[in-house]
């Protein structure tokens, strides 16, 4: 569905990608994962074409991107960025609808869908008219989330969808998310720092350093057969409290 090729980018002379190919399979999640700065977001930027990377093709179901496709391509990929970002002055609704609205759809249509992602992403119908600041955290993110969508798209990239989240809200919407893009059958690259995360959603973790990828795999492998000192040095700081204990999350 989507494919990288030898993907570079620098920002200011500093490799922030360096030569990275990626396959993403279809109508599953992909996990990527990763230490601050390593060169995550940049990835999924150069994927919908908000970036464009110094060497290399990015692949949309075998169409390269580049400026003449960027938008059509777009138009097919949902993207949620970090906390959200929702127009505060916007709105849930005009938040969500924003995109077909400019586009010219149908506004009777563009309702219906709405109310149909209210049912799927489970936000109650009533809270449609509030603006984000009167939304829980968790609101905000499905609605986020309605937003990317709203025109059905093929692929989804979620960037630290749940990070700004508390433990509790994380936890239960994590399993709401994973049973959505399931049911939907979307193809999905998310990206997390948080390794627990990245295996509850996925068996395909990308792990990657510095502009590379490492390794990639289900997290038994990263556990027992790592590929560099830094796959086990990453797996060991991540190990939670309830692991130092003996059990194992997956
Ligand atoms: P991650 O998502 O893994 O935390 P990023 O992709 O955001 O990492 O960043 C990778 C590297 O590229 C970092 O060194 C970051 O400072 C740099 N970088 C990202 N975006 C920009 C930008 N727009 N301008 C300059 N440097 C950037």
């Amino acid at each position: 569905m989507l494919e990288v090729q030898n993907l570079s980018k620098s920002f200011n002379g500093e490799p922030a990608l360096r030569d990275i190919s990626l396959t993403v399979p279809r109508r599953v999640i992909t996990a990527l994962i990763g230490p601050s700065g390593c060169g995550k977001s940049t990835l999924l930027r150069t994927l919908i074409g908000l970036l464009f990377p110094d060497r290399g093709t990015v692949l949309f179901d075998g169409e390269p991107l580049s400026e003449r496709t960027v938008l059509r391509i777009r138009h097919r990929t949902g993207y949620v960025i970090q906390e959200g970002g929702l127009f505060p002055h916007l709105t849930a609704e005009r938040n969500i609808r924003l995109l077909a609205d400019r586009l010219g759809r149908s506004r009777r249509e563009t309702g219906e869908r709405v109310h149909e992602l209210c049912a799927i992403t489970r936000f109650p119908a009533g809270a449609l008219a509030r603006y984000p600041y009167e939304l829980s955290g968790g609101q905000r993110q499905r609605v986020a989330l309605m937003r990317a969508l709203l025109l059905d798209p093929d692929v989804l990239l979620l960037d630290e969808p749940l990070a700004a989240l508390d433990p509790i809200v994380r936890s239960s919407l994590q399993q709401e998310l994973k049973q959505t893009i399931e049911r939907l059958g979307k193809t999905t690259v998310l990206v997390t720092h948080d390794l627990a995360e990245a295996a509850w959603f996925s068996r395909d973790i990308v792990l990657m350093r510095a502009g590379r990828i490492v390794q990639r795999g289900p997290i038994s492998q990263l556990r027992e057969r790592p590929a560099a000192p830094f796959v086990t040095e990453f797996v060991r700081a991540q190990r939670g409290p309830h692991e130092i204990n003996g059990a194992r999350s997956r």
